[in-house]
Order: C-alpha cells, then sequence, then structure tokens
C-alpha cells in the first residue's frame, strides 16, 4: 500500500515508518512545515500531491495531565480543527482507508476496569476533567470517522492506544506523560546529587502501560486485519500504580533519593486499565515488551540522546 502517515515525526510516527517499510508498504511522511493540517487548503494540497490510497493519521496535539490542564482551549482547537478538515479532505480525495489514532482518555472516568471498547460512550460518565477537552475533541472526531463509514461505506478504523511510552517520546518538565517526566526528572535529580524528587499526585492511580513499538506494530497489522466500527484497544492489559511505576523508573535511572508525593498536583482518572481481548483476536497480536524492559529501553535511549529528547 501507499501509505499517507500524519505525525511520522512524532513519537509513535517515529516508531512506526521502519515498520511500515519493512511490511513492504511505500511510506509518505510530510513534513508540517509544508502542510500545515489546520489550513483546509494545504490539507487538499496534500491529498492531491501524494496521492495516497491508505492513511494512518496520528497527527495530534498531545500532553500529560498539566499540559491538559494549562492549554485546554490549544487543544481542543487544534486536535478538532485538523482532525475534522483532515478527515473531510481523505473523504474527498477517496481515500478508501484510514486509521485513526484515537485515546484511552475518552472513556468515562468511572467506566468499570478492564476498559473494554463497548464501553465508549456508555459506562462511566464523562472522561476525567483535566483532559476533557482534549478527550472529547478526539471522541468528537472518532464520531466523525463512525458517520463516514455508515454514511459513505469506508472502511475506516479507530485505535487506542494505552499510555504508551518509549524513545522519541516528549521529556519534557511539564507537559510530558508520566514515564518521560519523571525519567527526566530522577536523570537530572540523580546528576546534581539532590535527595529528593517530587512526583505528582498520589500515586494511587492505575495506568496500563505499552511500549511504544507495540503501538507501532499494532498499527501495521491492523492496516491489514482492522475492519470495525468499534475501535480496538491496543495496550498491555496489565494495570501497575503511579508509585509501582516511579519506583521502577527511579530503579532503572539510578536515583536512590526520596520519593515525595505532591498532592496539589492532579491524579487523572483513577483506574486506567483496558480489556485487550480484541486486540490479541482481531489482530492476533500481544504485546512484546514487559514495563520493566520498556523502561530500561527508554532511559538508555534517553541518556544516549539528551541532545535529541525533546526536554
Ligand atoms: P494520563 O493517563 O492522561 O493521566 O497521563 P499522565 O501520564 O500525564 O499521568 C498519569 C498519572 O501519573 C497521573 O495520575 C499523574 O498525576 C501522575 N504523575 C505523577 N508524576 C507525574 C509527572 O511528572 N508527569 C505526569 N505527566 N504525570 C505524573
Amino acid at each position: 500500500m501507499r501509505v499517507l502517515v500524519t505525525g511520522a515525526n512524532g513519537f509513535i510516527g517515529t516508531a512506526l515508518l521502519p515498520r511500515l517499510k519493512k511490511a513492504g508498504h511505500e511510506t509518505i511522511a510530510p513534513s508540517r512545515l509544508d502542510y500545515d493540517l489546520l489550513e483546509q487548503a494545504r490539507v487538499r494540497a496534500l491529498f492531491r500531491d501524494v496521492q495516497a490510497d491508505t492513511v494512518i493519521h496520528l497527527a495530534a496535539r498531545v500532553g500529560g495531565i498539566m499540559a491538559n490542564k494549562a492549554y485546554p482551549g490549544e487543544f481542543i482547537y487544534q486536535n478538532m480543527g485538523m482532525n475534522t478538515i483532515f478527515l473531510e479532505e481523505a473523504r474527498r480525495a477517496g481515500v478508501k482507508r484510514l486509521i485513526y489514532s484515537f485515546c484511552g482518555c475518552s472513556f468515562g472516568k468511572n467506566a468499570p476496569n478492564p476498559i473494554k471498547e463497548e464501553y465508549l460512550f456508555r459506562e462511566g460518565g464523562l472522561p476525567d476533567e483535566n483532559a476533557m477537552f482534549y478527550s472529547l475533541g478526539k471522541a468528537a472526531n472518532h464520531l466523525q470517522l463512525v458517520a463516514y463509514r455508515r454514511q459513505h461505506g469506508l472502511d475506516w478504523v479507530s485505535l487506542i492506544p494505552g499510555n504508551a511510552y518509549g524513545p522519541h517520546d516528549n521529556f519534557s518538565e511539564k507537559n510530558s506523560h508520566v514515564i518521560p517526566g519523571l525519567m527526566r526528572r530522577f536523570h537530572f535529580a540523580k546528576e546534581r546529587g539532590d535527595k529528593q524528587v517530587e512526583v505528582w499526585g498520589s500515586g494511587k492511580p492505575v495506568r496500563d502501560f505499552v511500549y511504544v513499538d507495540d503501538v507501532a506494530d499494532a498499527f501495521v497489522l491492523a492496516l491489514d486485519k482492522h475492519h470495525e466500527e468499534l475501535p480496538i484497544n491496543v495496550s498491555s492489559g496489565v494495570g501497575v500504580s503511579i508509585r509501582e511505576t516511579a519506583e521502577a523508573v527511579a530503579e532503572a535511572v539510578g536515583f536512590e533519593g526520596k520519593i515525595a508525593w505532591d498532592s496539589s498536583k492532579p491524579d487523572g482518572h483513577m483506574a486506567k486499565v483496558f480489556d485487550t481481548k480484541r486486540m490479541r483476536r482481531i489482530l492476533g497480536f500481544n504485546p512484546r515488551v514487559g514495563l520493566k524492559e520498556g523502561i530500561r529501553k527508554t532511559y538508555d535511549w534517553f541518556a544516549a540522546n539528551q541532545g535529541k529528547a525533546r526536554l
């Protein structure tokens, strides 16, 4: 297939591109400098210029819990603005096959665990309020995709990656997700010889982490195997508390000081562990990289590439 990947230079895109090529696909990875996806005329030009038959749409404005809290307006506008235009222009360009990278934070904040895909819009009330503007925006564009499937008969699908982490993630102080955020903090604390590092919230929330290479493998498999309206969760299905996560990151980094919990920062969704039965049944896929190994690989990369890491 001739696959257009948006967000190809981002976190998941960087892992996905070599895998698509290895699977024999031709890849098109436009730069956001050439094609601003918030400009409808540029998106139309993109589809005209590249003539893709298949699209993997990863581009998004993303960030961790505090970035979502700090920039709700940017998160909702940039994601909904881009996605609404992008999906419509893909339809007009005659793209028959498209995978949308959707998000696990769109499930209701009280949805039972493990979270099955059919709970979407049905169980657990609204998404967690800290990331609600991002989550509901992403959900609205998933609905746009569903609407286009139903009205126009397009084979467009969504995947829901769990809490992805790995090399090429955003390692910034405030805007990153928990694993890269803590890795950076422990790393520099160790360098400075600090005795204590602050970690956000209570340590009690439970997350389901998935290594970025596993997410990328699932996207490649989904090109052949996923044709359903209902999204597929792509995650480990294993719940780990933030406390255990912080301890595992501290150990990998070699930070031996104290972990202090900063209760002024939000916990967010308390328990977000995904049901992975459909992933295993439909994609025939099981993640390969466990959390300890994944944290070690991520830290090896971070330590070797601080210049390249998005700090
Ligand atoms: P979420 O799954 O959307 O909440 O994604 P995050 O990765 O941003 O946060 C996961 C959990 O880790 C939340 O309960 C945070 O409060 C907690 N956490 C603890 N320390 C940090 C940190 O330094 N950065 C981030 N992003 N989260 C942290």
